[in-house]
């Protein structure tokens, strides 16, 4: 689960991290209000999307009147962003941070992520920080500094002072990278963060360490441990199609062939997956509808794979160990004709009750491919969705 940045700066600032003093905005006229409870001369109006890359689209800007706040702020709340980091979505923004504006002398980089090589937590830090990270990474790796933390002994203050020395700091902003650090990494540790990330860390005009921006990440399946950071969760930032997914209990993940694929069973997705691009396809996405799935998660399940743009053909793949086949049949048929699919759709059933349920396939009069077995169903998927396509070329 992602954050805004507003959100991520309310949670350092519990940890004892430096943030600039800042109020949410849901309407121009709050953000003038905004301004004018943080009183000074100039602040930062900066769209809230779960993206990094605002800056650059025109999401980040400096304002020196009340009548500049009001109208950054009614331009970026009638904006939709799309940055290198939204992955092809637009994100809708819905409210903007109003910040009173920092003098900048020196912009630094520092993340903390679950490093799954090395099993463990690892910071990155490089003194090449602000906007173009991404580029220090691609050529210029030996500018970023990696420091590992120990499972078992948690952070230590020396790691602190192998990123600072190393990021090429001072002894005093030494000693304040390591009270962030350790801030951090607590706070990653207790709200079970996947990544956290602060694009700029800067040194401002007192010469004070402070984080400019924040970005973190929730590991999902630790969200029962958090109410309060679920209650946090803002579904106009997420996919369409994988929110509605979340919301039927179905794991939905879009990808970006042809073919789409349901499921019963993560591994068999993978599996799935696998076959389907040995024999030369795509696939359009992953889908577990649930190992013990029913008919009314099979129908949202098409609804979701339809709501896509670039499906030519759908695979099903469904084992029936602890579901039944026939009514997985069923299901699909309900499916095909309620929502009306017009793509070729291959059916792979096996297990519990299989020759009720393909022969109430075959009896349904739809236009369903069946397959015997995996192979034969990837197969067939592919040579479908590859007419399809070319159908539409020639
Ligand atoms: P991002 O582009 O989405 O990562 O948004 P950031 O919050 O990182 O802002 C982008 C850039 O805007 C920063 O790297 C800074 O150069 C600039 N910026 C943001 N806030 C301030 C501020 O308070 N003062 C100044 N001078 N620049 C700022
Ligand atoms: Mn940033």
């Amino acid at each position: 689960m992602n954050f805004h940045e507003y959100q991520a700066k309310e949670l350092f600032d519990d940890y004892g991290i430096p943030v600039p003093d800042g109020r949410v905005a849901r309407t121009p006229d709050e953000a003038v209000l905004a301004a004018q409870s943080l009183g000074g001369q100039m602040w930062v109006v900066k769209a809230q999307v779960h993206a990094g890359g605002r800056g650059k689209a025109g999401g980040v800007k400096l304002v020196r009147t009340r009548a500049e706040v009001r109208e950054q702020a009614k331009q970026m709340l009638n904006m939709k962003i799309s940055t290198y980091q939204t992955g092809g979505l637009s994100l809708p923004v819905d409210s903007v941070l109003i910040a009173e504006a920092t003098d900048i002398v020196k912009e630094l980089y520092l993340s903390a992520l679950i490093d799954r090589v090395n099993r463990c937590v690892t910071f990155m830090g490089s003194a090449a920080g602000g906007v173009d990270i991404e580029q220090v990474a691609a050529t210029e790796p030996e500018k970023i500094v990696t420091v590992n933390v120990d499972n078992v002994a948690g952070f230590q203050s020396y790691q602190a002072r192998q990123m600072g020395f190393g990021m090429g700091l001072s002894s005093k902003h030494v000693r304040q990278l390591t009270g962030i650090m350790a801030a951090l990494y607590r706070l990653f540790m207790d709200k079970d963060l996947s990544l956290l990330e602060v694009n700029p860390l800067i040194i401002d005009g007192d010469d004070n360490l402070m984080a400019l921006d924040a970005k973190i990440n929730m590991d999902d399946n630790a969200m029962f441990r958090h109410p309060d950071l679920a209650a946090m969760r803002d579904e106009a930032q997420e996919d369409p199609t994988e929110a509605a997914a979340s919301r039927h209990g179905l794991n939905y993940v879009t990808l970006d062939g042809n073919i789409a694929c349901m499921v019963n069973g993560a591994g068999l997705a993978m599996a799935t997956m696998d076959v389907v691009k040995l024999n030369g396809g795509e696939p359009a996405n992953f889908l577990d509808v649930g190992g013990g799935t029913n008919a009314e998660r099979v129908k949202e399940a098409f609804k979701l794979i339809l709501a896509g743009e670039n499906v030519d053909a759908i695979l099903v793949n469904i084992f029936g160990g602890i579901v039944r086949c026939d009514l997985i049949s069923e299901g699909i048929i309900a499916a095909v004709t309620e929502v009306g699919v017009d793509v070729p759709v291959v059916v792979r059933l096996e297990g519990t009750r299989v020759d009720e349920g393909r022969r109430l396939l075959s009896d349904s009069g739809l236009a369903i491919i069946t397959a015997s077995d995996l192979n034969d169903a990837a197969r067939k998927v592919v040579a479908a969705a590859n007419h399809a396509e070319n159908g539409v070329e020639q």
